[in-house]
């Protein structure tokens, strides 16, 4: 019998051709066109029909390796909500919640403090159908008022408290080439083999560049990436401020000051990949820059804080003590799967340093837990 397609590796053919017919018609497209597409195409991009998150997927995030992480990012939500003179209703905001486990984590530790879920509404924001499901599943008893939105900009006003964990390097990025003095957009072509291949642009304005004059002494072929899109996402919360308190945690991979480099990787089944093959059918994601986060921020008229590694965010919020507190109830093998959970995402080698978080806030409100070294 002739080998059957999987749907997935249908899908992405027909994602490939489209973009092929799409770069013979118009020409090469971004990087950031491609990623776009590559990701959030409503039939075949990657997050709106894959399941990607846990050991059958093809990534492994934080909540997804301990409870401990969305536990403690709960008691992070329950502080700076009392800084906030603990408001009714608060808004309970994540972006990009994948499977809902950190959410459901969150929740649960806040269940046990006095006030909070009862003036809580949580809202999520994703894009994903099948991600939605599983949200819903993990908060089916949750006992929050839960609603589920397409962008930041949907959700109701009022305080809030936002929390992300790698959402912003889903979001895509333009890459920059520097190249005989001049600023030319990445983009993708489709090589004589018939396969996709990168290529560059015509010149591009550069007055709009951060650090222009620095970047300008650059050997040619230096990529700078940008992210018009997590832009945007600080943009809408600054539009928030404006009117009431807002508190925001973002925690991702990444870097804590603009430098050049291609950051743009493919994961597959915890692999790296080729991120011009399989359009669709791969996760594509690149650096976060935190420092460029942390300008968009203050030029919004928010406060930012950090970023500090997330070894250094989890420690400052308890994790060990949590961690003695669990283990007390647990049997000896349980207990050994929630050490290897905690050292996981504080080791340096793993996921302690190379994760950063940033905390950004409305002007009116006080340094925010673990960061009040930081203002
Ligand atoms: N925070 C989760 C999942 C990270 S994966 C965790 O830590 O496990 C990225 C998440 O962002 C997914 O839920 C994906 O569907 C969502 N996402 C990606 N792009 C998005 C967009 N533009 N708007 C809303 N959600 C998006």
């Amino acid at each position: 019998m002739a080998p059957t397609r999987t749907s997935s590796s249908m899908e992405s053919t027909l994602l490939s051709v489209r973009l092929k017919a799409q770069i013979a018609r118009i020409g090469p497209i971004s990087v950031e066109r491609y990623m776009d597409v590559c990701l959030a195409d409503t039939k075949a991009g990657y997050y709106p029909s894959k399941q990607p998150i846990g050991a059958a997927g093809d990534f492994i995030t934080a909540p997804e390796v301990s409870q401990m992480f969305g536990e403690l990012l709960g008691l992070w939500a329950y502080a700076v909500w009392q800084s906030m003179g603990s408001p009714s209703p608060v808004i309970l905001a994540e972006l990009g919640p994948g499977r809902g486990t950190l959410m459901a984590d969150a929740l649960r530790a806040l269940r046990r403090l006095p006030g909070f879920l009862d003036s809580a509404k949580v809202a999520l924001v994703e894009t994903s159908p099948p991600l939605r499901q599983a949200q819903e599943q993990a908060l089916a008893d949750c006992g929050a008022d839960v609603s589920w939105h397409e962008a930041i900009e949907t959700v109701p006003g009022g305080p809030a408290i936002v929390i992300a964990n790698e959402f912003i390097d889903a979001l895509p990025i333009r890459q920059l080439v520097w190249r005989d003095g001049q600023w030319r957009e990445r983009c993708v072509t489709i090589a004589a083999n018939g396969g996709f291949a990168f290529c560059e642009g015509g010149s591009l304005p550069v007055e709009n560049l951060r650090r222009n004059a620095e970047l300008k002494q650059l050997p040619n072929g230096s990529i700078l990436e940008v992210r018009p899109a997590a832009n945007a996402v600080v943009a809408a919360l600054a539009e928030r401020a404006k009117d009431a308190p807002l508190a925001a945690l973002i925690i991702d991979y990444g870097h804590e000051a603009t430098e050049c480099g291609d950051t743009l990787q493919a994961i597959s089944r915890h692999k790296f990949a080729n991120p011009l093959e399989a359009p669709g059918n791969v996760d594509l994601t690149a650096h976060v820059d935190f420092g460029a986060l942390k300008d968009a921020a203050r030029n919004n008229g928010l406060l930012a804080f950090g970023p500090k590694p997330q070894r250094a965010l989890l420690m400052d919020l308890g994790l060990e003590a949590r961690l003695d507190r669990l283990c007390e109830d647990a049997g000896p093998e349980q207990c050994e799967a929630l050490v290897a959970g905690a050292e996981r995402l504080v080791d340096p080698a793993a996921m302690g340093v190379l994760f950063k978080a940033l905390a950004i806030t409305s002007k009116d409100l006080p340094p925010p837990p673990a960061f009040q070294d930081n203002a």
